[in-house]
């Protein structure tokens, strides 16, 4: 079994980073930590903490990359909402056994060194929802 813990971070997809996290920074008087970038993903990452939880801001490093593809599409905006779960493999074992459209079916990489799995917008409502393990 696992649990769902909490939001762990929106993630927003931006074309200009730099300029995103002004606003995060400037107007709203938050601290962003590090960029990342993740080659697999083809996107840079900067997590702004915020109490409990984070933003995410995602700019594509390439122009066939899921954000890039996502901003043609809808525009910048919100791209994801991730949850934080204790047990990643048991949450992706469990919802596949009920049905749930996985993405990943096997956990990867996240920014931050999470182990994250996406899960399809066909079964959470409408929304591309990502699970989160953090050690
Ligand atoms: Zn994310």
């Amino acid at each position: 079994m696992f649990k769902t813990l909490k939001v762990d971070h929106i993630g927003i997809a931006v074309k200009d980073l730099e300029q995103a996290k002004k606003f995060y920074t400037e107007v709203l008087g938050m601290t962003a930590m590090g960029e990342e970038t993740v080659e697999q993903q083809k996107v840079k990452v900067c997590f702004i903490p915020c109490g409990d939880s984070e933003v995410e801001l995602l700019e594509s490093t390439a122009p066939d990359g899921p954000i890039a593809k996502f901003i043609d599409k809808n525009g910048e905006g919100i791209q994801h909402v991730a949850l934080r779960v204790d047990n990643i493999e048991a949450a992706i074992a469990d919802l596949k056994e009920k049905g749930v459209r996985m993405i990943d079916e096997v956990p990867r990489y996240g920014a931050g060194g999470a182990s994250i799995a996406f899960v399809h917008p066909k079964s959470t409502g409408g929304i591309l929802l990502e699970l989160s393990e953090r050690k």
